[in-house]
């Protein structure tokens, strides 16, 4: 119960007393889930310490599947179902190594091809090879000013994805999205829906921050876009909560305003690189709402809309 007293989002919104009602679904219902989840997490995360291996290029698939663990069915299914051949994934780790231009078009090519799920490669190592291509990426003006690239963050697994608009000072500093005050706001309103921040995957439409915190340009966005397309296709979530009019309007590729889209179902198809229709819900930022708490009911509205379509509880 503690933690729900400290869970600012949700009683800036409700009493004390609906709070204490809500308790029981908290932790029989959410805790439930959160359990599940968990132990998910648990071997997600074994499976991504040995995913340090591929970074350095010594490791193969094969390595990384024998070291989950087998007792959770969910992960071990995803990665057994998702094993490619061994010279398959040998020949892209070995491109990913070397710095040659031309080996490192073959990765960019790699990475286009990879997001296709037929090829069978592990999001874990999709996203790894993502990763080292935006990590030298210049396509646009933001590189200059950046500190490290802000690739994204969470599980990779995750049915549902959080997307901003570009990381600020504190992320740029970190390389991680969403750790500054608006990225605590964020984890409250995540751990309200009755997730952890672990259980999620977070990303932003573009990876280096703009100077000033500044709105990306349009021209930053085109360049930038394609790599968060990639990311939603690997991870393949089956919900993404937008945030904010930028990420709405270039994820969306709308002009409506934030204010008449938020809580209403969009959909988004990515017909180069997958064949599923997300279902997207865009909602206020969660920097906006630092500035305006009384808009906070408005998400939490947005946010219960997506727990239903969950299957989680709602009040
Ligand atoms: S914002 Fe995107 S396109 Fe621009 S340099 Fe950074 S990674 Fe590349």
């Amino acid at each position: 119960m503690s933690k729900l007293f400290n869970n600012n989002f949700l009683t800036d919104i409700y009493g004390i007393s609906d709070i204490i009602k809500s308790n029981d679904y908290k932790l029989k219902d959410i805790g439930d889930t959160s359990k599940q989840f968990t132990a998910n997490l648990l071997d997600i995360k074994s499976v991504s310490q040995n995913n340090k291996s591929v970074a350095t290029g010594d490791s193969t698939v094969n390595n990384i599947v024998s070291n989950s663990k087998p007792s959770d069915s969910t992960v071990n299914n995803i990665v057994s179902n998702s094993k490619p051949s061994d010279s398959t994934v040998n020949n892209i780790v070995s491109n990913s190594q070397s710095s040659d231009s031309t080996v490192n078009r073959s990765v960019i090519a790699s990475t286009n091809d990879m997001v296709n799920k037929s090829i069978g490669v592990p999001p874990l190592q999709v996203l790894e090879l993502l990763r080292k291509e935006i990590e030298n990426c210049s396509k646009c003006r933001l590189s200059a000013s950046r500190t490290n690239v802000v690739f994204g963050d969470g599980n990779v697994f995750a049915k549902l994805m959080f997307i901003g608009e570009g990381p600020g000072a504190d992320e740029d500093q970190a390389g991680l999205p969403f750790i500054g005050r608006a990225g605590q706001l964020l984890t409250k309103m995540i751990i309200a829906m009755g997730f952890k921040k672990e259980d999620v995957y977070i990303a932003n439409i573009v990876k280096c921050r703009p100077p000033n915190n500044r709105n990306p340009f349009e021209d930053e966005t085109a360049c930038c876009i394609s790599y968060l397309h990639k990311q939603i296709a690997t991870i393949n979530p089956d919900y993404i909560i937008t945030l904010g009019s930028i990420a709405t309007k270039y994820l969306l590729n709308t002009n409506e305003g934030i204010s008449s889209l938020r809580g209403r179902w969009q959909s988004l198809n990515l017909p180069h690189l997958s064949d599923k229709e997300y279902q997207v819900m865009p909602t206020f930022h969660p920097a906006y709402l630092l500035r305006s708490p009384t808009k906070k009911v408005f998400v939490w509205q947005d946010l219960q809309l997506v727990m239903k379509e969950m299957g989680l509880p709602v009040k």
